[in-house]
């Protein structure tokens, strides 16, 4: 079982050819709405990689985003008996600035009902968390939340997954102490550990860093370049490379890696490297179709479209 703590936001995906400047009125050339969220896209990139029964952590707003958002993930056999309704703030909203031209996007987000998430909803998570192969989490809810989940989990054998995005400066000590595997992209390895992140080496040394505090493996995701791993215990320090495809929408890219490895991941981590394989396949798909969450692949269609 995978469980997944985290976001749940509906995506205004607005499609520009290229940013406004400050000041600048700029035509759009298309709208539209999807459901998104880091969290959410991950349990849905989990759930349809296939496998293992995947169950949410979150809080959604008491509002019609919200009942959209958690019928959206039953309708991918997502268990969302520990979403919580808050009653204070509305469901998180994300606003994609997406240049057609390029496929680049640019995010801003409103946080509103993820930022409530509380220590109390963990603990109430306690029996789901306990039962799972591994407990994923990002940093678009609070990062205390976060933490005691991990120390939570690490404490009862359970394996954890961090992806440190939205990138911070730091993370707590004791957060990465309990985490089993790091997945940041690039900007965010480099924000956390200071090393520029371009070569094998550099990446080398920021996974060094990581492990120095306590997570023995990372994967940096690389866009277009693919993956690095690092895993100190089975002796991996390699390129995995991405597939080559006409990027056309990246939102979701690396929440679709993130999800995919971790419903394929053993929990002894003896197949990091074919997993990863799997997650560059899976994303190579999302990244070929807008949206976050429609253009997440099915396991059936990672597989036809390799065949
Ligand atoms: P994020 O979305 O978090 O910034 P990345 O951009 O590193 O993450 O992308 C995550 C994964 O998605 C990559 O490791 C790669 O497998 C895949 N991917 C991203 N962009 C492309 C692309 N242009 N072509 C092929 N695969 C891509």
């Amino acid at each position: 079982k995978i469980v997944i703590l985290g976001s749940l936001n509906l995506d205004s995906i607005l499609q520009i050819s290229r940013l406004p400047q400050p000041g600048e009125t700029l035509s759009m050339t298309g709208k539209n709405s999807a459901p998104g969220g880091k969290g959410a896209n991950q349990a849905v990139a989990a759930a349809r990689a296939g496998g293992a029964q995947t169950a949410f952590i979150g809080r959604v707003g008491q509002d019609e985003t919200g009942n959209f958002l958690l019928e959206t993930l039953k309708k991918d056999h997502i268990e969302t008996d520990h979403i919580v309704v808050d009653h204070q703030k509305d469901t998180g909203q994300a606003y994609i600035l997406l240049q057609t031209t390029t496929g680049q996007n640019s995010i801003l987000v409103y946080g509103g009902a993820n930022q409530n998430l509380s220590l109390t909803d963990v603990k109430n998570a306690h029996s789901i968390i306990k039962e799972a192969d591994f407990l994923i989490s990002q940093f678009e809810t609070p990062v205390e939340v976060t933490t005691a989940a991990f120390v939570y989990a690490h404490n009862v054998g359970v394996k954890t997954i961090l992806n440190p995005a939205p990138a911070l400066d730091q993370i707590p000590a004791q957060l990465l102490a309990a985490t089993d595997l790091i997945c940041p992209n690039e900007t965010e390895a480099q924000a956390l550990s200071n090393v520029s992140v371009t070569d094998l080496n550099s990446m080398r040394q920021a996974a060094a860093f990581f492990q120095k505090q306590g997570c023995a493996r990372t994967i940096i995701t690389l866009g277009a370049r693919g993956a690095y791993i690092y895993d100190n215990q089975h002796k991996i320090d390699q390129f995995v490379d991405a597939f080559k495809v006409k990027a056309v929408d990246t939102t979701a890219a690396g929440d679709t890696f993130i999800g995919a490895l971790g419903a394929v991941l053993k929990t002894d981590f003896s197949n990091l490297v074919a997993a990863t394989l799997y997650a560059n396949r899976a994303s190579s798909l999302a990244v070929q179709k807008l949206g976050a969450q429609p253009s997440i692949p099915t396991a059936d269609q990672v597989q036809s479209y390799f065949n």
